[in-house]
């Protein structure tokens, strides 16, 4: 064991008073509170502020000031790049105090925090700095006929939506806010984040130093508080223009539903089933590594992490056996035991969610390779666990488990394995393993899913879209299609 010790700046943070920030300043409201856990010991470390709408309101209407008054769309782009350059770099500066709060509140590794959600989001933040200069519309030739003898000239000119929600799960709390943040600040959007109740930490602490950055304020505000009273209200708030969100399904149906009342502009980033086929000539060493970080990244809470795998016959026990070898070598722990492979769940109900998805696998006749197991102590552990000879029809194979939970089948045809790949209300995301390239090409079109990975699984880059088809979602994140997702054309016709 290798006990990372938590920063004195970390602990301050924690012990502190938490409040909303509003307006360039902390707003501490009376009333209840929401406690944060540390999913390794189900302690306590922190409260937040459950906050009643009236917050909300103020947050939104801070935002929308700060947008009315042109405080930051009106800055040259340039200088708008600047300060949102120095914001990743301060984020960058607070790496490890960042990765410290992200995986005592989230319960993942602090190697992964590290590595992936600060270091990969200092990324993504500076990659979207940079769209802020290089917003472009369009010049139009019209062939508008009267009045005869005029001539014209038209443009179309992107620009800021406005007020943006961000309605943030507790998965990657803090790269999944920069996801939503970054890019509506680049076009000169102004920004309301709802983090999820169980991990506001870091998100609380970004405003922070967006604001020592120089991010004015009401432009970057985050309010902590229940997903069916400040997050509906978000939703609902007829000063939001845009409402960004990622989560659940169910609950992003709800959310859109809500914002069309006002015809606000949404995006959702929903769940995922999502699919890993490796074909026959598939190299199965690499299959199974891509299976190990696809499927147990971040304990599976990855909307798109691989969670069925679809495995050539002549191949299959081979696969099943190499991967019950390579899970049930995992070391499981604390996420700050940087030595720990394997951490705990988020919460202790999405630990009982994910064993109950394995017993009833198990009651339908699925055969437990390895883990599956209850572990005992007070955290939210579950034990990364392998399922054989699932049949497609069963929940485990057709719901989104969200935990450690890997489903193999076998398959011969691969007509059929591409239509049980899609026979599923989810397209987040799918990868297919195989090394003869005639076939990757003609079955990649054949995938219904927002993205498609061949001989790789997970892996996402800033310029990519990212996004689902049917029930995983609407709208993309990511490079040029998210700059044109928090801006709008206004069309200018001159006559001359
Ligand atoms: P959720 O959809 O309930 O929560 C996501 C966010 O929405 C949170 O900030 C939450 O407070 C907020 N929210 C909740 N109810 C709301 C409402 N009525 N209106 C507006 N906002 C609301 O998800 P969850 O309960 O945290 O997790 C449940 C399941 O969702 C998971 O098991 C998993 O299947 C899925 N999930 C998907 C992702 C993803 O990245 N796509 C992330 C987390 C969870």
């Amino acid at each position: 064991m290798s006990k990372v010790e938590i920063l004195p700046q970390v602990a301050a943070f924690l012990a502190r008073r938490h409040g909303c920030f509003i307006d360039g300043q902390w707003v501490l409201p009376e009333g209840p509170t929401t406690p944060v856990f540390n999913p390794a010991t189900g302690e306590t470390i922190a409260e937040v502020p459950d906050v009643p709408l009236e917050y909300m309101n103020r947050a939104v209407e801070s935002a929308h000031a700060a947008f009315k008054s042109r405080v930051w769309s009106g800055l040259r782009p340039a200088d708008r790049e600047r300060i949102l350059l120095n914001f990743t770099s301060l984020v960058e500066a607070h790496a490890e105090e960042l990765a410290q709060l992200e995986t005592l509140s989230q319960g993942k590794s602090i190697n992964m925090a590290r590595m992936l959600d600060v270091g990969a989001t200092v990324e993504f933040m500076r990659y979207m700095s940079g769209w802020a200069t290089k917003i472009e519309g369009q010049t139009l030739d019209v062939s508008i006929p009267i009045p005869q003898g005029t001539n014209f000239t038209a443009f179309a000119r992107r620009e800021p939506v406005g007020v943006v929600a961000g309605i943030v799960p507790w998965n990657f709390p803090l790269m999944i806010t920069t996801w939503k943040l970054m890019p509506a600040l680049a076009c000169g959007c102004t920004v309301v984040i709802k983090p999820a109740c169980e991990t506001p930490l870091t998100a609380l602490r970004l405003a922070e130093l967006a604001f020592e950055a120089g991010i004015p304020a009401g432009v970057f505000n985050v309010i902590t508080g229940e997903g069916a009273t400040v997050g509906a209200g978000l939703a609902a708030h007829p000063l939001i223009s845009k409402v960004s969100f990622t989560g659940s399904t169910a609950v992003g149906k709800s959310v859109g539903v809500a914002a069309m009342a006002n015809m606000t502009r949404f995006a959702l980033e929903l769940g995922g089933k999502n699919p890993m086929i490796i074909l026959e000539d598939a190299d199965i060493d690499k299959a199974i590594q891509g299976a190990m970080l696809g499927g147990l990244l971040n304990q599976g809470q990855v909307c798109a992490a691989a969670s069925r795998f679809y495995v050539h016959q002549s191949r299959y026990n081979e696969f099943v056996d190499g991967l019950a070898k390579a899970v049930s070598g995992l070391s499981i722990g604390a996420g700050m035991d940087a030595t720990a492979a394997i951490n705990p769940l988020v919460s202790r109900k999405q630990q009982t969610s994910v064993l109950k998805h394995i017993e009833t696998a198990r009651k339908e006749g699925a055969r437990v390779v390895c883990g599956g197991e209850l572990l005992q102590g007070d955290g939210f552990f579950v034990q990364p666990t392998v399922l054989a000879d699932v049949d497609h029809s069963m929940g485990v194979a057709r719901d989104e488990v969200f935990g450690p939970v890997l489903s193999v089948m076998s398959f011969t045809d691969e007509d059929k394995v591409i239509e049980l790949a899609n026979d599923s209300p989810y397209g987040l995301a799918a990868s297919l393993w195989t090394n003869d390239l005639t076939k990757a090409m003609n079955l990649v079109p054949r995938i219904e899913a927002g993205t498609v990975w061949v001989n790789a699984h997970v892996l996402l880059d800033p310029n990519m879209p990212f996004g689902g088809v049917k029930q995983s979602g609407m709208g993309r994140e990511f490079g040029r299609a998210v700059i044109e997702a928090y801006t709008e054309l206004k069309s200018v016709c001159i006559a001359h």
